[in-house]
């Protein structure tokens, strides 16, 4: 582990996360639920660390998509309710029972599935059901035509032996936009849900103990959307323009140094392909960093990369381990100087503008061989690297 620091990697600024918790729960009022969206290794930042510094800190749920990702957390100690929001096959059914997680239940079938396989061993499932309001992903169809049908399907599943529905639930496809159609359509997401659940606690007689369905998009922006409980992921972590308004701090700085300093006159080219040729004798740093680290190549001549002498130009394609930025000037830039990619002092949502894409997918993207380094009351508390050794 040693070894590999000051090369690439990632702080975890664990101090930003809790005072983004906080934030959001002091927004959100002391009446509802937090759940912390943790799926994909936590957007990148590592679910375990990420979940444990949440159970510290008294929130109430966790999200993954998958069993593996619930089972990680098990296995390393986290005791708090976990939520799988995507699929997990019915021969799992007794693992999720051992190891206490709540499964979505999307639709009928599988509502079947799961209980036959609970009943058969002799015990219950808890689950929360999903409602497909308007993103057209996974869920129990509920809409125009399809209402009196889903409003069955679920107290169907509510009737069946060895499932207990704690919770229901559906996501907002459009709530992080703005427009006036955008905020119509998350309204009308939003009065569908409502109406689903008015017409199956009706007809069932029983009731929901947490309905939840504000992502990111709606904690910022629709408060009459928060119910029991929400489930925010990257305004917890900080990014976006909802983060940047609410004052939260970007969780994740994502570092490198310059490997090596060469000097070249005008009109070499630099990198595979050529696309960058230097127009005056230039000063390139070599960075450690190329996108089997995560950066993507689509960034290659377009963007900059942060120094303590301000901003500089990546120059060239961008290699598999490797990448090049102008130094020209920029004395105090040598060999061995820190390099922020994104973080506080780099916005990683520029980056992911000029990439064409979003936040989520640039922390989702560092991949396995950058250690990530974990800060707490200013200091490393834990170090990790995911290659096999
Ligand atoms: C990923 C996800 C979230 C969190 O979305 P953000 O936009 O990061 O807040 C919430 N709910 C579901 C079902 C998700 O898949």
């Amino acid at each position: 582990m040693e070894s590999t620091l000051r090369r690439t990697w990632s702080e975890i600024d664990l101090d930003a996360l809790i005072y983004n918790y906080r934030t959001i729960k002091e927004k959100i009022g002391k009446d509802v639920k937090f759940l912390g969206v943790v799926k994909a290794d936590a957007y990148g930042h590592g679910s375990i660390n990420v979940a444990k510094t949440l159970e510290e800190e008294g929130a109430d749920y966790l999200a993954v998509s998958s069993i593996d990702e619930a089972m990680e957390l098990r296995v390393n100690g986290i005791k708090m309710p976990i939520l799988i929001l995507g699929h997990t096959p019915k021969e799992q059914v007794s693992r999720l029972i051992e190891y206490d997680i709540t499964q979505a239940v999307t639709c009928k079938a599988k509502a079947v599935e799961y209980s036959e396989e609970s009943v058969r061993i002799g015990k219950t499932l808890k689950i929360h059901i999903k409602v497909d309001t308007g993103m057209s992903r996974l869920g129990y169809l509920c809409e125009g035509d399809y209402f009196d049908n889903g409003v069955k399907g679920i107290c169907e599943a509510l009737n069946m032996q060895g499932l207990d529905a704690e919770g229901i639930f559906t996501h907002f496809a459009v709530s992080d936009e703005y427009g006036e159609k955008n905020d119509e359509y998350t309204k009308k997401q939003f009065k569908l849900f409502t109406d689903v659940i008015s017409e199956v606690e009706r007809i069932s007689g029983r009731r929901f103990r947490i309905k939840h369905c504000a992502n990111t998009g709606a904690v910022a922006r629709f408060p009459e959307t928060y119910l029991d409980m929400v489930r925010p992921g990257l305004l917890l972590y900080g990014y976006g323009e909802f983060a940047k308004k609410m004052g939260l701090k970007p969780v994740m700085n994502l570092k490198t140094t310059v490997s090596t300093i060469k000097i070249y006159p005008e009109g070499t080219p630099i990198s595979y392909g050529g696309i960058f040729v230097t127009d005056k004798t230039t000063r390139v740093g070599v960075l450690p960093y190329g996108y089997a680290d995560g950066f993507l190549r689509s960034l290659s001549n377009k963007c900059s990369l942060m120094t303590k002498d301000g901003p500089a130009k990546v120059c060239g394609k961008i290699c598999m381990d490797m990448c090049m930025i102008d130094i020209t000037g920029m004395n105090n830039v040598e060999v061995g100087s820190e390099i922020e990619v994104f973080g506080k002092n780099n916005s990683i949502d520029t980056l992911a503008e000029i990439a064409g894409t979003i936040p989520y997918e640039l922390t989702c993207a560092v991949s396995k061989r950058v250690p990530r380094m974990y800060i707490k009351d200013g200091k490393i508390i834990d170090q990790e690297l995911m290659l096999r050794m």
